[in-house]
C-alpha cells in the first residue's frame, strides 16, 4: 500500500489532520488506531441499555474560538448545553467553580451577605479571583473564605485526582482555581457551548468519510509501518513510546470508570456531582444531561483516579510537574531531529493537557503549516 501520509491515532488531532490533508492538500492518508473505534478519548456509543455514553469519561465541548467552532460545524449539528457541577461539601451540594450562590448554599445568610459584599467591593462583580490571590488579602473574612475553599473543595479533590498534594504539583494548577464573583452557575463561560447532536463518533465518521482517507483500526502502527509506503507521518500517540522510552516513561495519571445503569429517568440534578472529601471516587456524571437523550433509564459514570501502569491502564492526564516537563523536553529534542518526516501533535505526543477545542486548534495550525 502506498499513501502520502500515515497518521497514527484517530482522535481529534489525527482526524482533523487527516480531513485537512485529504480535502485541502488532496493527498492520500492512512489513519491507524490501535483501538477498535475512531474518536480517541472522545468516542461515544450506546451501552447495552441503549444509553449514549462516553467510554473514556464525560466530554463537554466548549470554546471561544470561532475558527474551531466553524470548522467542526461542517461535520455536526449542535445541541446547546451548559454544563453544571455541584460539589458535596459538609453534606450540602454547592455550585462549583465556587461562586456567590455557593456562599449562600454553605454559610448562614448574614455571613454570606458579608462575604458577597466584600468580594464585590474588592474585586468587582463578574470577575474571577484565584484562591491563591484571596489567601494573600489583609481581610480576615476573605482569607477565611480562601482557606475554606482550599480545604473543603480543593485540597482533598486534588489529592484524589493526582495522588499528590497541591504543593507537589505545578503552581499553575493551584493558581487556576477561581472564585467566580457572579451568580452564573455554568461550569464554563465560553462563547460556544454545545454537544454534537448525534454524538462525537458520528461527527468523527463524517470527518473521516473522504475518498482520500482510509482508516485501519485494531492496529498498532508498528505492525504496519514496514509494509505501508508513505512519505510523511503524523504521530499522535505517546511521545515516549515512539522513542521506546529511551529516557524512561513519562508519568501519567489514569482513571477507572464504573458505568451504572439506573431505572430512573434522572439520577442527579446536574451533569456532574463532585465528591471532594468522601469516597474513593472524585465525581459522578450522568450522560443524559450532556446528550439530551430521552430514555426511561439513565447511565452514570463513577470516576476513580488511579496510578498509571504502562501497558495496563490508559494514560489520561500528563502530570503537571516541572521534572516531567524536563523529561518531556528530552523527547521533544529527539522529535526535532525528525522534523519534516514525522510530525508530533496531540495530548500524548505534546505531553500536554488539551481540551478538545485546543486539540482541534493545534491540528488546524499544523495542517496550515504543511505543504
Ligand atoms: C477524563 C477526560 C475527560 C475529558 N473531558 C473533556 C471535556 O469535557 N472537554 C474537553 O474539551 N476536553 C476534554 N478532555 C480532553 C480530550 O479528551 C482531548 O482534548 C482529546 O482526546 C485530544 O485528542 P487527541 O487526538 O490529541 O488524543 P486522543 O483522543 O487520546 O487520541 C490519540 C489516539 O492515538 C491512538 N494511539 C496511540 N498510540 C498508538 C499506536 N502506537 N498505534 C496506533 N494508535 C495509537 C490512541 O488509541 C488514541 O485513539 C478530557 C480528557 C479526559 C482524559
Amino acid at each position: 500500500m502506498k499513501v502520502d501520509w500515515l497518521i497514527v491515532g484517530a482522535g481529534f488531532t489525527g482526524a482533523v489532520l487527516a480531513e485537512r490533508i485529504a480535502s485541502q492538500l488532496e493527498k492520500k492518508v492512512l489513519v491507524v488506531d490501535q483501538r477498535d473505534h475512531i474518536g480517541g478519548n472522545a468516542y461515544d456509543h450506546y451501552d447495552e441499555n441503549g444509553v449514549l455514553i462516553h467510554r473514556y469519561g464525560p466530554h463537554i465541548f466548549h470554546t471561544n474560538s470561532r475558527k474551531v467552532w466553524d470548522y467542526l460545524s461542517q461535520f455536526t449539528e449542535w445541541r446547546p448545553y451548559y454544563h453544571r457541577v455541584l460539589a458535596v461539601v459538609e453534606g450540602r451540594r454547592v455550585p462549583v467553580p465556587f461562586n456567590l450562590n455557593s456562599l449562600y448554599a454553605l454559610f448562614p445568610p448574614r455571613q454570606a451577605e458579608r462575604l458577597e459584599e466584600k468580594l464585590v467591593c474588592t474585586y468587582g462583580f463578574g470577575t474571577k479571583v484565584p484562591i491563591l490571590k484571596l489567601q494573600q488579602t489583609e481581610d480576615k473574612d476573605l482569607r477565611f473564605l480562601a482557606g475554606y475553599i482550599y480545604h473543603h473543595v480543593f485540597y482533598s479533590y486534588t489529592l484524589k485526582q493526582w495522588g499528590l498534594k497541591p504543593e507537589e504539583l505545578d503552581p499553575s494548577v493551584t493558581g487556576r482555581v477561581p472564585v467566580y464573583i457572579s451568580r452564573d452557575d455554568r461550569y464554563f463561560q465560553d462563547t460556544y457551548q454545545a454537544m454534537p447532536k448525534q454524538g462525537y463518533t458520528a461527527m468523527f465518521q463524517r470527518m473521516l468519510r473522504h475518498k482520500n482517507i482510509k482508516v485501519l483500526l485494531n492496529t498498532d502502527y508498528r505492525e504496519v509501518v514496514e509494509e505501508v509506503k508513505f512519505d510523511r507521518m503524523i504521530y499522535t500517540g505517546p511521545i515516549d513510546a515512539f522513542f521506546d522510552h529511551m529516557y524512561g516513561p513519562l508519568p501519567y495519571r489514569s482513571l477507572r470508570f464504573v458505568f451504572e445503569y439506573q431505572e430512573v429517568a434522572q439520577a442527579q440534578e446536574v451533569g456532574t456531582v463532585n465528591y471532594p472529601n468522601e469516597h474513593a471516587f472524585t465525581r459522578i456524571t450522568e450522560f443524559k444531561h450532556l446528550t439530551g437523550q430521552k430514555h426511561p433509564g439513565s447511565t452514570v459514570a463513577v470516576e476513580y483516579p488511579q496510578a498509571h501502569e504502562p501497558g495496563q491502564t490508559i494514560p489520561y492526564y500528563p502530570i503537571p510537574r516541572e521534572e516531567n516537563s524536563s523529561l518531556y523536553n528530552l523527547y521533544r529534542k529527539e522529535a526535532e531531529r525528525l522534523k519534516q518526516t514525522v510530525f508530533f501533535a496531540g495530548r500524548l505526543a505534546d505531553y500536554r493537557y488539551y481540551n478538545m477545542d485546543q486539540a482541534v486548534a493545534r491540528a488546524l495550525k499544523l495542517a496550515g503549516d504543511l505543504v
